[in-house]
């Protein structure tokens, strides 16, 4: 869908709560509480609040279309959250909270936190899935002074990171992950392995003993290529690739520090690249995300 026809389809609030009606209950009103199943509701509108409240008539249960999703309790209006989610899902190099406020009208508080919560959306997304098969995995260290694309080297004092990307049986990228960590030591390094990728593979590295132990630990069969070896920059070119662009798309729309958000904004990143292919309908994906979401704390 291009930006034309999505604000046609979610141009007023009655449009986005059909659409949240319809994803909550696919079948029609179902009430929640336990014994009842009743399927018959009122609805009931309450002054100087956007959200609309359904009553089952069978037992009186009252329940908020927005409740579990990402705009439960929000102040800003549905279509803004909506076109808020097409901007952010579709525009390949992301865009920031100072445009999100500039193009929705709201102030740049609001928009920090629209993102914000869009972000947790698709990190919430990334974390349903593990890399399998055949899965390149190396460091690097991000924020700081850039070193470029391949100048990477352990023992610095920038914020390393750990990525995966799983390839095709044609070589190609599929799916990748990036996790910021607190040190490449062995026990943070596992955990976020443990994680993200899953067991019985074919890993590639260099051969660092925190990738030979997490082959251990998840039966891979671990191939290792030294750095220094000839064919290091053939057999680790898409790791690196992904670690060049991340690093770009970082650095282009992200400047402060601290682990917590540079990981939302990696999270970002990751969640745009695993779905390369879909070209707009990604938008249709990350809405759909942002309904199935548990609300974070920052909602209140
Ligand atoms: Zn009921």
């Amino acid at each position: 869908m291009n930006l034309l026809s999505w604000t046609q389809k979610f141009g007023t609030d009655q449009d986005c709560r059909e659409y949240l009606f319809d994803q909550r209950w696919p079948e029609g009103f179902v009430c929640p509480q336990a014994d009842c199943g009743g399927r018959q509701y009122w609805k009931i509108q309450r002054a100087n609040r956007t959200d609309i409240l359904y009553e089952c008539t069978q037992c009186h249960h009252q329940v908020s279309l927005t409740a579990g999703t990402l705009f439960h309790r929000t102040k800003v209006a549905l279509p803004v959250w909506f076109l808020a989610i097409y901007r952010v899902a579709v525009d390949k190099g992301g865009v920031s909270a100072v445009e999100l406020a500039r193009e929705l009208g709201v102030s740049y508080p609001t928009a920090w936190l629209m993102h914000h919560k869009i972000q947790r959306a698709m990190a919430d997304r990334n974390g349903r899935y593990q890399l399998g098969g055949l899965v390149e995995l190396d460091d690097a260290y991000f924020g700081g002074v850039s070193h470029g694309p391949g100048k990477r080297g352990r023992g610095t004092d920038q914020d390393p990171v750990v990525v995966g990307v799983s390839l095709t049986d044609h070589g190609h990228p599929q799916y990748v992950f990036l996790e910021a960590v607190e040190s490449l030591q062995k026990e943070p390094v596992l955990e976020v392995l443990q994680r993200r990728v899953d067991l019985y593979g074919v890993w590639r590295s260099d051969g660092a003993d925190i990738y030979a132990a997490g082959a251990q630990a998840h039966q891979a069969d671990h191939r290792v290529t030294l750095s220094r070896d000839p064919e290091a920059p053939e057999v680790f070119h898409w790791v690196n690739t992904v670690i060049s662009l991340a690093k770009t798309f970082i650095d282009g729309t992200y400047h402060g520090r601290g682990r917590a958000r540079r990981q939302l904004y990696l999270e970002e990143f990751m969640y745009r690249f695993n779905r390369r292919f879909f070209g707009t309908r990604i938008a249709d994906r990350l809405l759909a995300a942002c309904v199935a979401t548990v609300p974070h704390p920052y909602a209140a």
